[in-house]
């Protein structure tokens, strides 16, 4: 099982379809286990019982059984990554857990998504907090609750303290009480909300019942039209897609947009807007351009990234290329994982130059994000060649970078 450190970095240990169980056998979450909250530290708390994790590797070649003693989880990635130790002291990450194991550790899975989700989304309010959280756990009967990250307290007072991204976390800190005025956010129930109707005004998204969701940043849908890149007065898919529209070809007469056709009239007796593509679940890979069928039960062809604001699909060959440009055997290893089920995060996360992550509180490292490929620069990364509007009076040169159309980033069509 040993692995040279390249090796490790290349295509890490991941286990499927698993779960733990302690010394009687009975099923238990590993959140129970003492946590390593980072490499020098060793980890924090008492190891008590033993426990024991089961699944498969090697996208189901092999069947594992490993007595395990510490976990970790990892917010720095587009997606939370969680990962426990063995007795062998070997890393292996956890892909899905095996469905009836899920109840079994919903709580922690909920906790680490809400804090990456508010770690990414400062300003995020409550609101978009259950909003993300409902949708990453929907397949959950029960959806997610205050009762999942009551369930864990210690552990989010705890990341905290060690992180400065999270300790600016609105919603975190109300969580915790630390800013008890602010504590209303949770009188807002967003979890029964999908039906109602989203229409955007001024590129901000908001839903028809929410009095207060002006927060930038932070928004699940796309602020600018599908169609034509522009922003405006747009109509939002309540599908996967989490793509927008203008809707009549009035509120997409600036850019001359087709838009879909839809009256005034039409618009407003709409209950929900869900587009052809989510509807029929046919939709376009990212990165070849071609139709595929993103439904489960006719075999997956075309799959989401798991990254919460991201709604791009992908064939699971396309995007393991992209995410490993130069080590074929990489790239097949983690095709066969996405198509297996496993969740990936797409090269739009990720500068195309320094391959490091967006950061949209700091200028200089907000994103450049390209519309028509899946490529993105770092504001400081971005080639010269990729030039702004009235950069230059120059007539040769084409504008391929907007600002003010994506809250904090700038979108550009690449080279
Ligand atoms: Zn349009
Ligand atoms: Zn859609
Ligand atoms: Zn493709
Ligand atoms: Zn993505
Ligand atoms: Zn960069
Ligand atoms: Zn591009």
């Amino acid at each position: 099982m040993a692995l040279s450190e390249d090796e490790a970095d290349a295509v890490p240990l991941l286990v499927s379809n698993y779960h733990f169980v302690d010394e009687k056998n009975e099923p238990i979450s590993f959140a129970l286990l003492p946590i390593q909250w980072n490499k020098d530290e060793g980890v924090d708390g008492e190891k008590k019982d033993e426990m024991f994790l089961y699944g498969n590797m090697d996208n189901g070649l092999q069947r594992i059984y490993k007595e395990v003693v510490a976990w970790k989880f990892d917010l720095l990635d587009a997606i939370p990554e969680i990962s426990v130790c063995t007795k062998d002291n070997v890393w292996i990450k956890l892909g899905k857990p095996r469905k009836s194991f899920e109840e079994t550790i919903r709580e922690v899975l909920i906790t680490v998504h809400c804090l990456h989700f508010t770690r990414m989304n400062a300003e995020a309010s409550g609101k978009s907090v259950w909003e993300y959280l409902s949708k990453a756990f929907g397949s959950l009967d029960v959806g997610p609750s205050r009762n999942d990250l009551a369930e864990h307290m210690d552990l989010l007072q705890e990341a905290v303290k060690r992180d400065e991204s999270l300790a600016k976390s609105k919603f975190l800190l109300s969580f915790l009480g630390k800013q008890p005025q602010e504590g209303t956010v949770f009188d807002e129930d967003v979890q029964n909300s999908t039906t109602s109707k989203f229409i955007v005004d001024d590129g901000d998204c908001i839903s028809e019942n929410a009095d207060d969701d002006s927060d930038e940043g932070d928004e699940l849908f796309d602020t600018v039209c599908a169609f034509c890149d522009n922003g405006g007065d747009i109509l939002c898919c309540e599908g996967r897609c989490m793509r927008s529209f203008h809707a009549t070809v009035e509120a997409g007469e600036e850019s001359f947009c087709e838009s879909l056709g839809f009256t005034d009239k039409e618009v407003k007796a709409m209950q929900i807007f869900v587009c052809k593509n989510c509807k029929y679940e046919m939709h376009q890979c990212f990165a070849c351009g071609k139709l595929g069928s993103s439904l489960k039960s006719a075999g997956v062809e075309v799959v989401r990234c798991a990254n919460a604001t991201c709604g791009y699909f992908y064939h699971p060959h396309c995007v393991a290329k992209l995410l490993h440009l130069e080590d074929e055997n990489a790239a097949e290893e983690l095709q066969k994982q996405i198509a297996a089920g496993e969740s990936f995060a797409c090269p739009i996360h990720k500068c195309y130059v320094c391959k490091q992550g967006e950061n949209k509180k700091i200028l200089e490292l907000q994103f450049a994000v390209c519309r028509r490929c899946p490529t993105s620069y770092h504001r400081k990364c971005l080639p010269r060649e990729i030039a702004f509007e009235d950069d230059d009076e120059d007539e040769n040169i084409i504008t391929r970078a907007w600002e003010d159309l994506l809250p904090n980033r700038v979108l550009i069509y690449c080279l």
